[in-house]
C-alpha cells in the first residue's frame, strides 16, 4: 500500500469558485475573489487586517519590512522549525538568533527569548510548531513586536482563542501540505491599521492605492492571483471540514499506538492543538523509518536544528530540547481524506517496525 506523507483534500466548491474567476478573466492580483478571501479569514480569526500574498515565506518577509528590520538588527525564533522564518530574517538582511524550545509545547521557549534579547532585537518570530500554539501571553510585554508563524496551525486555539488572533501580526501558509490550502499562497492578518496599511502598500509596489503609478516606498509584488483567492474561498468554505478530519486522523494514530513506545507530541494545558502531521518520537527511528517506507508508507523525519543547516552553521549552539525532538520525532501519514485501512496499516507497520523491546524517549 502506497501512503503519501500529505494530499490536498479538493472538492467541486473550490472548483466552482475557480470557474468563476476564470469565466470573468479576472485572474491576477486584486479582485473580488481576493477581497472575499481576506475578508473571510479576517472574520475567521478575528482579526481587523488581511493580507493575502504568494506564500507563506514572503508573508514574513513582507511583516519584516513593514517593520522595518534591516541589516545589524537582529530577530529571535525558535530553534526547531521549518527553514522559512530564517529565511525570510536572511532575505532582509538581518541577524538570526535561535532560542530553544519548551519541552511541554515543542514551541519556542519564552524565558529563552528573554535571556537573547538585546538592545538590537527588532522582532520575535514565534512559530506555532506542528500546530501547536506558543505561549504568547509569556511573550508579550517583552518590548519588541511578536510575529505569530501559524503556517502549520489552521484551527488550533490558545487559551480558548483562534490560532492567528495572536501576537502584533500572524502568518499562515496555504501550501499543498497544510491543512488549508491554495496550492502556493500565504496571509497576513493583523488589528494594527498603520501596520496592515503599510503592508499593503509594500506588496502593491509600493504604489499609492489613491494615485496609480505613483511610487511612495520602496515595494514589491507579494500579491496573491484572484484565481488563487477563488481556489483559497472553497478551502475557507470547507475549514472547519477540512480541519476535523485531519484531527481525526490524528486521533486514530494516538488511539492506535496507545501503549506502544511510540510517544506522541505533547500538549501544553492552554493549548488545543489541530494536527498538523501526526508526530511521535521513538528511540531508533532511523529504523523505523527504513520499515515505514520499505512498506510504501511516506513517513519522515521532523527537521534538523537550525544550527545542523549549512547555511546557519555559524548559530552553532546547545539547544538540548530540540535537539532531543529533532533526533527522534517522525511524522506519520495525515490527510484529510485517509481512511481507516490506511491509518490501521501506517499504525501496524509502526507497531511491527518498533519491536516490542524499543522504549519510549522520556522527555523528547
Ligand atoms: C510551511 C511553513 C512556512 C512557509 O510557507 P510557504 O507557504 O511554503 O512559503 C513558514 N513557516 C512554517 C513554520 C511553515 O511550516
Amino acid at each position: 500500500m502506497k501512503i503519501p506523507l500529505s494530499s490536498p483534500s479538493i472538492s467541486d466548491v473550490e472548483q466552482s469558485y475557480v470557474n468563476a474567476a476564470l469565466r470573468e478573466g479576472w485572474i491576477s492580483g486584486t479582485g473580488e475573489f481576493v477581497t472575499r478571501f481576506e475578508a473571510g479569514l479576517s472574520a475567521r480569526l478575528g482579526r481587523t487586517h488581511t493580507i493575502a500574498v504568494a506564500n507563506g515565506t514572503l508573508a514574513l518577509e513582507l511583516i519584516l519590512r513593514g517593520l522595518g528590520v534591516g541589516p545589524g538588527d537582529e530577530v529571535i525564533l525558535p530553534a526547531l522549525t521549518f527553514a522559512a522564518p530564517a529565511m525570510s530574517v536572511l532575505a532582509v538582511g538581518a541577524l538570526v538568533v535561535l532560542a530553544d524550545i519548551a519541552a511541554d509545547s515543542w514551541t519556542i521557549d519564552p524565558a529563552q527569548v528573554r535571556a537573547k534579547l538585546t538592545h538590537r532585537t527588532k522582532a520575535v518570530i514565534a512559530v506555532d510548531l506542528l500546530g501547536h500554539p506558543a505561549d504568547y501571553d509569556a511573550l508579550v510585554g517583552l518590548r519588541v513586536p511578536v510575529i505569530q508563524d501559524a503556517a502549520e496551525a489552521h484551527g488550533s486555539r490558545y487559551k480558548g482563542k483562534q490560532v492567528g488572533a495572536q501576537g502584533d501580526c500572524s502568518v499562515f501558509s496555504f501550501h499543498a501540505n497544510k491543512a488549508v490550502t491554495t496550492g502556493e499562497g500565504g496571509s497576513v492578518s493583523t488589528d494594527d491599521a498603520a501596520l496592515a496599511a503599510r503592508l499593503r502598500l509594500i506588496a502593491h509596489h509600493g504604489m499609492s492605492r489613491e494615485r496609480p503609478y505613483v511610487h511612495e516606498v520602496v515595494g514589491r509584488n507579494y500579491r496573491m492571483a484572484n484565481l488563487v483567492a477563488a481556489f483559497g474561498l472553497g478551502q475557507l468554505d470547507r475549514w472547519t471540514e477540512l480541519v476535523g478530519a485531519r484531527d481525526r486522523v490524528s486521533d486514530r494514530y494516538r488511539d492506535l499506538l496507545a501503549g506502544t513506545a511510540c510517544e506522541p507530541a505533547p500538549v501544553a494545558e492552554w493549548a488545543t492543538r489541530s494536527c498538523w502531521l501526526h508526530t511521535v518520537s521513538v528511540r531508533e527511528r532511523e529504523v523505523a523509518l527504513r520499515r515505514l517506507r520499505a512498506s510504501g508508507v511516506d513517513a519522515r523525519a521532523i527537521w534538523p536544528v537550525l544550527d545542523e543547516q549549512p547555511v546557519l552553521a555559524h548559530l552553532a549552539g546547545d539547544f538540548p530540547v530540540a535537539r532531543r525532538v529533532s533526533r527522534h520525532a517522525m511524522w506519520l501519514p495525515t490527510y484529510a481524506a485517509m481512511s481507516e485501512d490506511q491509518i490501521r496499516f501506517v499504525a501496524a507497520e509502526v507497531v511491527d517496525a518498533l519491536g516490542a523491546a524499543d522504549l519510549p524517549v522520556r522527555g523528547a
